[in-house]
């Protein structure tokens, strides 16, 4: 479904080059929860920009659905683009508006109607679990329940992939738990591929099937959560999985 091929991407701020993906080949099956660890600036979210075309590669190819990003022209990526979702560790609501016009922003973006807006936003808040938060507005909420229309808004339009970037590292570890629990739903009943991002080894350990272990830009380990975490071979994944065993 995803598909990197020998992929570099650098940064050049004045004279300075950062090398933050460093030939990356790495495949993401369709129906899977694949999990990226790896340290501070190891390229993790990086990565994940790369998949929404957020940011072009430097080189190689990315491919979502057989399709490489680089070349399509602007208006199949959008095609493509609303075929992904984003959730973000600082779940980035508007707060000008309650939970039911965050949610239904993109939509409105989109350009659903009215009616067509109110049916879907009232299914996804249901689905998440907050449909008495509608008419909220995002300070009033915890973290757990902003996290849940954040995930609510990035579902609307049907994304077949969702990436989670540090999507529960504000939040305390029974919410974590909670979120993660929804994120797994939303991977089994939805059917959607979700990448997740994150420095916390328990949230690997309990979401995703696979890991890709990164550092320095490369991908030093690749497997199931069972192998990497059981049978760590490189030096940083044994560092990374021990701070759990
Ligand atoms: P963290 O765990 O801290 O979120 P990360 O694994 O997500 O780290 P990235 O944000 O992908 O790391 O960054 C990888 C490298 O690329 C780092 O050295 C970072 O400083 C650099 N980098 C990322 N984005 C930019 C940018 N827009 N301009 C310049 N350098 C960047
Ligand atoms: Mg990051």
């Amino acid at each position: 479904l995803i598909e990197f091929h020998e992929v570099t991407k650098t940064f050049t701020t004045g004279k300075r080059e950062v090398i933050a993906l460093d030939g990356i080949d790495l495949a993401i099956e369709a129906g899977e929860v694949f999990g990226v660890i790896g340290h501070s600036g190891a390229g993790k979210s990086t990565l994940v920009r790369l998949v929404n075309a957020l940011e072009p590669v430097t080189s190689g190819r990315v491919l979502v659905d057989g399709a490489d990003l680089a070349t399509l022209p602007e208006r199949r990526l959008r095609a493509v683009r609303a075929g992904i979702g984003m959730v973000f560790q600082q779940f980035n609501l508007l707060r000008s508006r309650t939970v039911f016009g965050n949610v239904a922003y993109p939509l409105k973006i989109a350009g659903w109607d009215r009616e067509r807006r109110r049916r879907r936003v009232a299914e996804l808040l249901n689905f998440v679990g907050i449909a008495d938060k509608a008419w909220t507005y995002p300070d009033q909420l915890s973290g757990g329940q902003k996290q849940r229309v954040g995930i609510a808004r990035a579902l609307g339009t049907n994304p077949k992939i969702l990436l989670a970037d540090e999507s529960t590292s504000a939040l305390d570890p029974e919410t974590t738990g909670e979120v993660l629990r929804l994120l797994k739903r939303v991977n089994t009943e939805l059917g959607v591929t979700i990448v997740v991002i994150t420095h916390e080894m328990e949230v690997v350990r309990e979401i995703a099937d696979r890991v890709a272990v990164l550092e320095n830009g490369r991908v030093a380990e690749v497997g199931s959560v069972f192998d990497v975490f059981s049978a760590p071979k490189t030096d940083t994944a044994k560092r990374l999985v021990g701070t759990v065993l």
